[in-house]
């Protein structure tokens, strides 16, 4: 048993002492290389599963209830099982675990009384998916050992933050959290569900950067892009009956739409072509195509799909001067959180002492630094 399972049986005892802890299970958070609002476009990704995770304990709980404690927000929450089915959000951090409860229950697996202790390593909206490790470490813990389909695990997930928790993502980082594995990239097809593992050349080191900051119009921008690029898909239809999603549109279609939803769909089909190559660039060890494609990759959030902030184009801006820097882009939903960045292996301290003073002297803030291992996906650990 690890530290971090000892810690978490520990911890759960503290807070429900009348119950024996039954066992500790662990979710992955992820950092995306490359694809980024491609997945609910039913296109391609390349996220990595990262070794900061998720933790959640459980324990047999008395008198009907599903407990749950997180020790980040130093909160609880309590419904009785027989109340999921028709629970209501409550518009918190509770509703990434109701939800998942609740999608549990409408999937033929009903939800013991449990007590549930959760403590997770990842930072919170950074776009590092804290929300998809605890929606995925919350579903292995009330399965037990009862097992689900892991596709399905996914998905399931994934409902519970559309249904629920009322955001309208795509399947990339539930996807992630259950699948990832170490020392390797996972190329997703958001349409099959399927993977292919990408192995990453030796002499990279990933590192993301966290802004520090979570602009406000995040959520909002988010369904409007999810609205856009429908109503950009839906354009090319019209001519087009074979575009299902803009996973199947190209680049001369482009003229069929209007507007900014034009522009969204530019940004998703030259993303899912910029996957491939990064796929086929990653094959041959072409580190410098690598980058390139990286910050290929930012403009077009930046321009094109209209998701970055000020602090992540400064970040890439700095990141990309810095010797040793191969690229740099923003990662995640975007308005904040994190960048990646690809670095030549020993580079890194001098790395983080560059970008940290420049940010400080911009922004006043000191930003937070993620050495990024790609790590196992979701497991039970005790
Ligand atoms: P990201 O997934 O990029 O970290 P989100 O906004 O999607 O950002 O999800 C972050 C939210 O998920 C938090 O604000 C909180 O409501 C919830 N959350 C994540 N981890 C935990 C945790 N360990 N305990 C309680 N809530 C959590
Ligand atoms: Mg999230």
């Amino acid at each position: 048993m690890d530290g971090a399972a000892r810690g978490l049986i520990d911890a759960f005892q503290e807070r429900f002492p009348d119950s024996a802890c039954a066992g500790v299970w662990r979710a992955p958070g992820r950092v995306n290389l490359i694809g980024e609002h491609t997945d609910y476009n039913l296109g391609f990704v390349l996220p990595v599963a990262l070794d900061m995770a998720c933790y959640v304990a459980r324990g047999p709980a008395a008198g009907g209830r599903l407990n749950v404690h997180s020790r980040n927000m130093n909160d609880a929450r309590s419904w009785p099982v027989s109340a999921l089915p028709t629970l209501q959000p409550s518009k918190d951090w509770s509703d990434y675990v109701a939800g998942v409860a609740v999608q549990l229950v409408k999937a033929g697996y009903p939800v013991e009384p449990s007590n549930l202790f959760i403590h997770s390593a990842v930072p919170f909206g950074g776009g590092l998916s804290s929300s998809a490790s605890l929606e995925v470490s919350v579903a292995l813990a009330l399965l037990g050992d009862r097992v689900m389909d892991r596709v399905e695990l996914a998905k399931l997930a994934r409902r519970a933050e559309n249904e629920f928790a009322g955001m309208p993502c795509g399947i990339m980082d539930q996807y992630i959290s259950v699948f990832g594995q170490e020392d390797s990239a996972l190329k997703i097809d958001c349409r099959s569900l399927e993977f292919e593992v990408v192995r990453l050349p030796a002499g990279i080191e990933i590192v993301a950067v966290n802004t520090m900051v979570k602009h406000e119009l995040g959520g909002t921008a988010y369904r409007e892009r999810v609205a856009e690029c429908a109503a950009a898909a839906e354009a090319i239809r019209r001519r087009h009956p074979e575009v299902a999603s803009l996973r199947d549109a190209n680049l001369d279609q482009l003229e069929l739409i209007d507007g900014v939803p034009r522009q969204r769909a530019r940004h998703i089909i030259t993303e899912n072509r910029r996957v491939e190559d990064f796929v086929a660039a990653s094959a041959r060890g072409d580190l410098a195509a690598m980058g390139a494609l990286f910050v290929a990759s930012h403009r077009s959030l930046q321009h094109d799909y209209e998701v970055s902030c000020e602090e992540l184009d400064f970040l890439v801006e700095t990141a990309t001067a810095i010797p040793g820097v191969y690229g740099s882009r923003m990662t995640g939903g975007g308005f904040g959180g994190c960048t990646v960045n690809l670095l030549e292996p020993g580079t890194s301290a001098r790395f983080q002492e560059a970008m940290a003073k420049a940010y400080r002297d911009r922004f006043a803030i000191e930003p937070r630094f993620y050495p990024c291992k790609p790590s196992h996906g979701a497991r039970r650990i005790a």
